[in-house]
């Protein structure tokens, strides 16, 4: 079975992919978005919002490329 791998460092497994709450808080103390980032070289897979802001509509996803 493949595993999830870096495009970064070529790090295979799904391991070495972990995530991290924001520093941005909202006032009820809950992180707004989470990063999802490989743990060898930092390279970040995506920004996933945590809960939806405002509307009741689904949250956004951010997926940066770099
Ligand atoms: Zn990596």
């Amino acid at each position: 079975m493949a595993e999830p791998k870096c495009p970064e460092c070529n790090v295979e497994g799904i391991e070495h992919i972990v995530s991290k709450d924001s520093q941005e808080r909202a006032k009820d103390q809950h992180a707004w978005f989470q990063v999802a980032y490989c743990d060898n070289c930092g390279h970040i897979y995506g920004v996933f919002a945590k809960h939806t802001i405002g509307s009741g509509k689904a949250g956004p996803q951010l997926v940066l490329n770099r």
